[in-house]
């Protein structure tokens, strides 16, 4: 049994999960002066942040990439290290190769001038609209980054900050009131570019046919920020924050899954694990919102209200060691599908896999040439798929990898099964089961309705005092970049709460 404070009298802080909002947490609060537990029901940190491999094959199990680095490295500096001597990552020029159905084909280039001409050159789109675009982009991020991704929405001051009144002063140039598909259309002259900016959409596993225009801010974070891949591959984000926790003194717990978080009288007071109780005032849940509330504290009220939120989208990934190169592909690829609106239809009103899916494929050896032996490539190719409802996978699975390869072959002039040497399958059932999403889904909440934003699951429970949450499941969102702003998001209410009573 732990007592409520450690040995140097700090605080106590467990922290449910080790995903990258986990470990971010707890190098903050370790970093503030808490003796800080975390508690993880795999062998493994890093959760979605993960990797497979197989047959000499190594694979990135979840995202592949990698946007606002600077969120990584500022963990660092608040340690008083450096983070170039423990983490470093490179700017991909050329982010990702676009194939049509119309059998076009263009490239998408971190430098905007170059990508302006690219789309001019081989879409036939005038070179103003997509610097136009770029630019409006800019000004969405300039406008609502401080209040939709760094503050507290739990804190009825945010919404009278002047980062808040600042937005709505502009909220003319958020495009609130149109979806992200009209705004695209109204943008472009060519569907190829379009579909392309549509896709951004995806991002956080919401549907462009409904999400609101303010979403078109993401390609900012491509092309203005810039996108990049860790030198060791996305995994390498999560090795080295996890040795920057151990460094902070952060204790792991790995093969303990909490089983309840115990409270009395409205407060937390710890958490229970097969192996024992952890007595804390101070308790992080990492896993996803909707099950914490069912299986960690009984509260279907509670487990209802979160539940009830449309979801994002899943996804349905083969890692496929390839015995050969693909010279016509690049690092991020894109096949899109012929009909990009029956394809969201079917991820989010069917609930069915779509036969003609869009299909996505990374390849990390380009950048990391020990992830597959010599001449071989490392392919991690997805397609999204919806949440998990009870859908026959087994059925989609097979139905999928045939899809997928005929759509490659076509586009590449040559069957590409003979060179599929190895094989690792994750489908909705196998995220949820290795990482606590609830029915699968990337992103938590999907972020479809106007007022989506709004409707997160807040970083400190109403309900429980002491219990508070942080990742992809709640506020600002998911996706890498969103979880770390999180945990700075929940580590700032912390402090704040415990007023300087941690030491
Ligand atoms: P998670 O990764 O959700 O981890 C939660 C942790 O909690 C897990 O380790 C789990 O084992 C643990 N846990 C759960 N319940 C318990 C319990 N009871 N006891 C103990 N431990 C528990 N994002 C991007 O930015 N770019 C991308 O390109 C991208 N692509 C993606 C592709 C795929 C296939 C997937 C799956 C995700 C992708 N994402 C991408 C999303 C991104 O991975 C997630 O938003 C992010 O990693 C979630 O982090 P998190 O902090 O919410 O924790």
């Amino acid at each position: 049994m732990l007592s409520l404070f450690s040995m140097e009298n700090k605080t106590t802080a467990i922290i449910i999960g080790s995903g990258v909002g986990g470990l971010a947490l707890s190098i903050r609060l370790a970093c503030a002066g808490f003796a800080v537990t975390v508690l993880e029901k795999n062998g493994f940190p890093g959760g979605k942040l993960s990797q497979v491999s197989a047959g000499g094959y190594r694979f990135d199990a979840g995202p592949s990439l990698f946007t606002m680095p600077q969120l990584v490295d500022e963990l660092f500096t608040l340690c008083g290290e450096n983070a170039r001597d423990h983490f470093s990552y490179s700017r991909l020029h050329t982010v990702c190769r676009y194939f049509f159905p119309s059998g076009r084909q263009a490239d998408s280039f971190s430098d905007a001038g170059r990508f302006a001409s690219e789309l001019e050159n081989k879409l036939g789109e005038p070179r103003q609209n997509v610097l136009r675009y770029l630019r409006e982009s800019r000004k969405k991020w300039e406008l609502t980054a401080d209040v939709f991704v760094f503050s507290d929405f739990s804190n009825p001051g945010t919404f009278a900050s002047k980062a808040f009144l600042k937005g709505l002063a502009g909220l003319h140039r958020l495009h609130v009131f149109e979806t992200m598909h009209g705004y695209h259309t109204r943008r472009f002259a060519t569907p190829e570019a379009v579909q392309l900016f549509d896709r951004y959409a995806t991002y956080n596993g919401s549907d462009p046919y409904r999400v609101p225009a303010t979403l078109s801010v993401i390609p900012h974070l491509e092309y203005g920020i810039g996108a990049y891949l860790p030198d060791n591959g996305m995994i390498g984000i999560t090795d080295a924050l996890f040795a920057l926790a151990k460094r902070q003194g952060v204790e792991f717990r790995f093969g303990e899954a909490a089983a309840a978080i115990t409270h009395h009288a409205g407060e937390v007071t710890g958490v229970k694990t097969g192996r024992g109780t952890y007595p804390s005032r101070l308790v992080v849940s990492n896993a996803d919102a909707a099950p914490t509330y069912r299986h960690l504290l009984g509260d279907e009220a509670a487990f209802g209200r979160e539940a009830g939120k449309e979801r994002s989208t899943s996804a349905l990934v083969f890692n496929w060691g390839m015995k050969g190169a693909f010279p016509e592909l690049s690092i991020h690829n894109i096949f899109f599908s012929g009909n990009y609106e029956a394809e969201f239809r079917a991820l989010f009103h069917t609930k069915t896999f779509y036969a003609d899916a869009t299909v996505y494929v990374f390849i990390g050896s380009r950048h990391i040439p020990s992830d597959a032996p010599p001449g071989c490539e490392n392919w991690f190719v997805m397609v999204n798929v919806p949440e998990n409802v009870g859908q026959d996978w087994d059925a989609v699975v097979s139905e999928a990898r045939a899809a997928v390869i005929k759509k490659i072959s076509a586009r590449l002039g040559k069957d590409i099964v003979p060179y599929i040497e190895t094989e690792i399958v994750e489908d909705p059932r196998w995220i949820e089961a290795r990482t606590s999403a609830w029915h699968g889904s990337l992103y938590g909440p999907a972020g479809n309705g106007r007022f989506s934003a709004f409707l997160r699951h807040a970083n400190r429970s109403s309900k429980y005092r002491g219990l508070y949450f942080t990742g992809g499941s709640v506020h600002p969102g998911g996706g890498i970049p969103m979880c770390l702003a999180s945990a700075k998001i929940t580590s700032d209410i912390i402090k704040k709460d415990t007023d300087g009573r941690n030491k």
